[in-house]
């Protein structure tokens, strides 16, 4: 009837605009957090394969919520995406991450190469956003290959897109680039060599499936191999057991990421733990 189709619309609405509400009031506490300090970066550290020692690092990003605790990237990076507030949370990543390493370069007198997450909806058309990282990167003394940016591949893949042109100015002025999550979206080994990639990630459900399923094994090597021949480093993302570790020992794999090793952590505990001070 008439009457039961209006109060099904009426239901949907209201629904909907307590979405939309729900949705304001996280942009704006977003905003709040973007103003207070509220956003830290953890780090996670990346092994070589012999699972000892730690050169390079992901940097991954946490709100610290007044009311809330801690809350991962998953639940708040989406929806900065959707409203812009996604290039604000870049910015404040890039400055935060360099100063980081910066530190940490200054300290040691090594490099620990850093990698942040980019969003491809924080790069403008222009490119001003390659600039910024070029000066963040001089402003802080850091040899700009300390820097490296992560990408997905399907942000890559559009060549209508200026981001091919982008990385390709990143990568000229020395910034590293790696493609995250590899293997679950559509790249070509032609893209691959054409843009100049210097890390590939093989995405977590690869390494995953390892010990159960042939064919990841199979995959993994094949990634390993054709990377090797482009003098692309790999890294396995998500390792958590020992079984996956030696078979990525087997399989010559460059960089091992994951719990197995060592979970993300605050960047005190991070210095602690894998940076040597030099000493005077
Ligand atoms: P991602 O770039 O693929 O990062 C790896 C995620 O896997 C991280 O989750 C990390 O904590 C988790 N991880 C690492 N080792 C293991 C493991 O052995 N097992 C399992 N199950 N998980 C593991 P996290 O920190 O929650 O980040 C989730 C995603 O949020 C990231 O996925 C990345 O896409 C995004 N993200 C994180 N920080 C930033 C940022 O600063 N900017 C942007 N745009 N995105 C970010
Ligand atoms: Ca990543
Ligand atoms: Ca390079
Ligand atoms: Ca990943």
């Amino acid at each position: 009837s008439k009457s039961k189709g209006r109060n099904r619309y009426e239901f949907f609405s209201y629904i909907i605009e307590e979405q939309a509400i729900e949705k304001r009031r996280i942009l704006e506490e977003i905003r709040v957090a973007l103003n207070e300090d509220q956003f830290v970066l953890y780090y996670q550290p990346i092994f070589d394969l012999d699972g000892i020692n730690v050169s390079k690092a992901e940097a991954l990003i946490r709100w610290q919520h007044p009311q809330h605790g801690l809350i991962g990237p998953n639940e708040f990076i989406p929806m900065a995406e959707q409203n812009g507030l996604i290039e604000d949370i870049g910015n404040w990543v890039r400055e935060q991450a360099i100063h980081d390493a910066a530190q940490w370069y200054y300290m040691s007198g090594q490099i620990m190469q850093v990698s942040v997450n980019c969003s491809p909806l924080q790069f403008d058309r222009a490119g001003q956003w390659v600039d910024d990282w070029i000066l963040a990167c001089n402003k802080q003394g850091l040899p700009r290959d300390t820097m490296v940016i992560e990408v997905t591949e399907n942000t890559l893949m559009d060549p209508e897109s200026p981001i091919q042109q982008q990385m390709h100015r990143l990568s000229h002025n020395g910034i590293d680039i790696a493609i995250d999550d590899f293997g679950v979206g559509y790249s070509s080994l032609a893209y691959l060599q054409r843009l100049d990639i210097d890390i590939l990630k093989i995405d977590r459900s690869f390494i995953q499936h390892m010990e159960t399923n042939e064919s990841s094994i199979a995959l993994v090597r094949a990634i390993i191999t054709m990377a090797s021949h482009l003098k692309v480093q790999v890294v396995a993302e998500g390792v958590e057991t020992t079984g996956q570790h030696q078979i990525l020992q087997q399989l010559s794999c460059d960089y091992l990421q994951g719990y197995l090793f060592a979970k993300p952590m605050p960047k005190e505990q991070f210095t602690e733990l894998y940076i040597t001070p030099l000493t005077s």
